[in-house]
């Protein structure tokens, strides 16, 4: 190929289209791509060349800025992260990972048919809920499940199938709103049912239940307080009067447990959490979370007495809730785990990172340090340090886990401003595979509890841009 350019810019016209498609360069980009992709991205790498934004290189070098523009194009919106924030259960980083028996569950069932409404048995029409519900209620001991797109969904089911046009009876401290779209109140409007508010925010006893209760009841309900503690003069009704109290009274009593544990907590050294088997002694339903702690996919599960939830699958909302084949796959490969306890931590990675120990971590850290300082050098000093993580989601709000960091603090002695740690917060971002920490305290800080990819993460730091020279 001939040098087309002459040495002064200003008199320099850029190449032709079809002279840079027809350039050795672009037979690679045409393979990956596609003529058409690489017209488009030439097209507006040359209108950015005229328009100055861009200097007019050689014709390889305007080659690889469309090439570099279709690889960006190219990389998925949704894509894997290093969630180093030290909140295990993101919600904005896709709160559980999976374990990868799910992953090749779902894989198994994507590709080609499946039985997911048909009875193998009989030959006919079949209910998709079958493939979780035995699980759930051998788990928790229930006698019947349904599943549908998450528990905001599952409580907006309940509420519609159960108390439309009646009164849901719920005490002033669990008016609650968790993660800004999902407030109680209005979850009860939009199912239809009114609201009957009894106690006060701090106090609610048992006889305010037992006053509301009359003949427009709907349901009681109690909610989890999944985000929030309130300390001091407080008192709430225990939920095995209440349980009682709607018996005799026949109302149903549901418990929206947010968070949906399965196991004891403190046989794990972990804070106390209740649990769905525990909340099913006392109420006639209970509501929970299919990817918070019990470390599955999205989802909502209703567990509890098979009458009401008879009442449940026939109300046409839980069509338009349901989940998909993938979602079943997941969850039932999730839920075998719990079979097996002695392996569940090794194999739940919810459980695994929750339960790492603070000395491993450090130990983590520590080995990690050295090669982390290499690729941040001039971006950051690096200092491995003690830190807490949260559980997330709204599970346990007050209870934090011991962990280590690694500590990035802009180096030497100039400024140290949040400027510095913000860029370099976005550096990170820019990734590849992009690493999320946490800003604050005068450093950038990377909670390695939720790391387990060690070699990916230095790879991903590795590939750093060097830092912009500071003023
Ligand atoms: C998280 C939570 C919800 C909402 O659950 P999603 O699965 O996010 O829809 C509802 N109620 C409580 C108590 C929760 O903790």
């Amino acid at each position: 190929m001939p040098s087309l350019s002459p040495p002064s810019a200003d008199t320099r016209r850029p190449p032709s289209v079809e002279r840079l498609l027809a350039h050795a360069a672009a037979a690679p980009v045409i393979a990956e791509h596609g003529r058409t992709a690489l017209t488009g991205a030439i097209r507006a790498v040359l209108e950015a060349v005229r328009e100055g934004r861009l200097p007019l290189g050689d014709e390889p070098a305007l080659l690889a800025s469309a090439a570099g523009r279709l690889a960006a194009e190219a990389r998925p919106s949704l894509r894997p992260v290093f969630n180093l924030t030290g909140t295990v259960l993101h919600t904005n980083l896709g709160r559980a990972p999976l374990p990868s028996e799910a992953v090749v569950a779902v894989a198994a069932v994507m590709t080609q048919a499946s039985n997911l409404e048909f009875d193998l048995e009989r030959g006919e029409r079949g209910e998709r809920d079958s493939h979780a519900e035995a699980l759930i209620c051998r788990l928790t001991g229930a006698e019947a499940a349904i599943v549908v797109n998450n528990n905001a969904a599952a409580v907006l089911l309940v509420l519609n199938a159960l108390a439309l046009r009646k009164e849901v009876v719920v005490s002033r401290g669990e008016l609650v709103e968790i993660g800004g779209s999902f407030r109680v109140p209005d979850v009860m409007a939009r199912a239809g049912c009114r609201l009957r508010e009894v106690g006060t925010t701090n106090r609610t006893h048992l006889r305010d239940y037992d006053e509301a209760i009359g003949p427009r009841t709907g349901l009681v309900m109690k909610v989890h307080p999944s985000n929030y503690a309130i300390h001091g003069f407080t008192a709430e009704a225990d939920e095995a009067d209440l349980g009682r109290l709607c018996r005799e009274r026949g109302v149903p009593f549901a418990i929206d447990l947010g968070s949906g544990n399965l196991i004891d907590f403190a046989a794990y050294g972990l804070p106390p959490e209740p649990t769905v088997q525990e909340a099913l002694r006392r109420a006639d339903l209970v509501t929970f979370s299919g990817d918070k702690l019990l470390g599955a996919v999205q989802c909502g599960l209703i567990a509890g007495r098979r009458d009401l939830l008879a009442r449940i699958r026939r109300n046409p909302l839980k069509r338009a809730l349901r989940v998909d084949k993938m979602t079943y796959a997941a969850l039932e490969a999730t839920l075998r785990l719990y079979l097996h306890p002695e392996r569940l931590r090794e194999r739940l990675p919810t459980l695994r990172l929750l339960t790492r120990e603070a000395a491993e971590i450090r130990a983590q850290a520590d080995r990690l340090s050295g090669l982390a300082s290499e690729s941040l050098r001039g971006w950051a000093e690096v200092a491995v340090e003690p830190c807490i993580s949260q559980i997330g989601s709204g599970a346990l709000p007050v209870e934090t886990l011991p962990s280590a960091c690694l500590a990035l603090r802009p180096p030497g002695r100039g400024p140290r401003g949040g400027g510095w740690l913000k860029r370099l917060g976005a550096a990170l971002r820019a990734l590849p595979v992009p690493v999320i920490g946490r800003i604050g305290d005068g450093a950038l800080r990377l909670d390695l509890r939720t790391l387990e990819d060690e070699a990916g993460f230095l790879a991903a730091l590795a590939a750093l841009a060097p830092p912009p020279t500071r003023p």
